[in-house]
């Protein structure tokens, strides 16, 4: 994958955090206050400012947490999408710069990234809630995480 940093794939990102994403990102030094928000569903996303990811720096046409970004933004330009699987986004202008090996590699990424996710999102429902079913529900959990994740 060759990325020529355009930027689109960080504009009104809707990209999900897993724990591991902010701890990465608040040893760099970051606050989770200035770049994470909470969704309705217990979903951890990225901020954004000004149209983009908080960390982009649109002068630069960089990411300026680039060796420290969330695993989504890693494995980005292969998805999930609801309807095909696992797909390379078709707004990536690179998109043809992957092979076949590496959207494997990354499609095994993006389904444990989203078991990962989901669970720490049912976890922090239920602990909003006061609830504790004991049990995890994944197929239906991943359900609702592919509704926000898709793009
Ligand atoms: S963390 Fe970096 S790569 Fe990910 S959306 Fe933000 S600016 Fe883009």
């Amino acid at each position: 994958m060759h990325c020529s940093h355009c930027g689109l794939c960080c504009e009104k990102t809707e990209m999900l955090l897993s724990s591991r994403d902010v701890k990465r990102l608040e040893t760099a030094g970051y606050d989770r206050q200035t770049f994470l928000r909470h969704d309705s569903n217990g979903f951890v996303k990225m901020k954004n400012r000004r149209g983009f990811c908080v960390f982009y720096d649109a002068e630069k046409c960089r990411c300026k947490v680039y060796r420290h970004r969330p695993l989504g933004c890693q494995i980005y330009p292969v998805i999930y999408s609801e309807y095909d699987g696992i797909v390379i986004d078709e707004l990536c202008p690179q998109k043809n710069t992957i092979n076949e090996s590496e959207r494997r590699k990354k499609g095994k990424k993006v389904i444990m990234l989203l078991r990962i996710i989901d669970e720490e999102a049912l976890i922090r429902n239920e602990s909003y809630s006061g609830q504790n079913s004991g049990s995890l529900n994944e197929s239906g959990q991943a359900i609702s995480y592919l509704k926000h994740i898709c793009i």
